[in-house]
């Protein structure tokens, strides 16, 4: 029998990303294809049906995995989600996963940022490290699962300074720079951040589980 020619290239499998957030989804969708895995990456809006999970874990690694499980079991298709945000020493790793609701609205970034450079007021410089954190899990259908991480450590300004980025961007300043990362271009901010690095290192892991 003659092999079928029909020119189409072989469907890939796909991926879903768990976010409605296109820059996350541009972000991963260059790190898989550099990576020729072959995989075709969707955002959750694919999938318009399936509700947003709570957060409810006490770690980044657990919200990612609740994430990634629900949107994988509810898709039939392998999931990725991830879950982020700063830890600062002299606070203990706070806000950690409160990140986005630390003072009391989630997404209030501004309200965030106020609240934590007004709890750090008396801490001097040598006292100021913190480090972004992001673990991103990937589940697929039959409930197997693997989380990565990465972090981008720093020291807290002061002051705001810089107006790219979002959230607490415009205070942490990554060690060995003089910039904000709200001052570092975004293709600047994804070479070092902590979310570059835990999606880059999704890519031998996609390679096990999907290749
Ligand atoms: P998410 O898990 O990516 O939604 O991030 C949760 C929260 O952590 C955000 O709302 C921000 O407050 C903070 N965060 C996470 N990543 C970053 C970053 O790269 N820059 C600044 N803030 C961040």
């Amino acid at each position: 029998m003659q092999p079928r020619t029909s020119g189409r290239p072989a469907s890939r499998s796909r991926l879903i990303l768990a976010t409605r957030n296109a820059g996350k989804i541009t972000e991963l969708r260059a790190i898989l294809d550099a990576a020729e895995l072959g995989v075709e990456l969707v955002g959750a809006d694919a999938y318009p049906d399936v509700p947003d999970v709570k957060e409810t874990g006490v770690t980044f690694a657990e919200n990612a995995l609740l994430k990634a499980h629900a949107l994988a079991q509810a898709t039939g298709h392998p999931a990725v989600a991830d879950d982020s945000g700063l830890c600062v020493d002299v606070l203990g790793g706070a806000p950690g996963i409160f990140s986005a609701r630390w003072s009391g609205t989630h997404g209030d970034d501004q309200a965030n940022l106020s609240l934590l450079l007004a709890q750090l007021a008396d801490i001097s410089d040598d006292h100021r490290a913190a480090h972004f954190a992001c673990a991103a899990a990937l589940a697929l259908p039959d409930g197997t699962e693997r989380v990565v991480e990465g972090r981008l450590k720093g020291t807290l300004r002061h002051t705001p300074s810089g107006t790219g980025g979002f959230g607490y961007d415009p205070v942490l300043q990554p060690l060995g720079e003089s910039r904000t990362c709200a001052e570092l271009t975004p293709a600047e901010k994804n070479a070092i951040s902590h979310r570059g690095q835990a999606f880059r290192a999704l890519v031998p892991v996609v390679r096990e589980l999907m290749g």
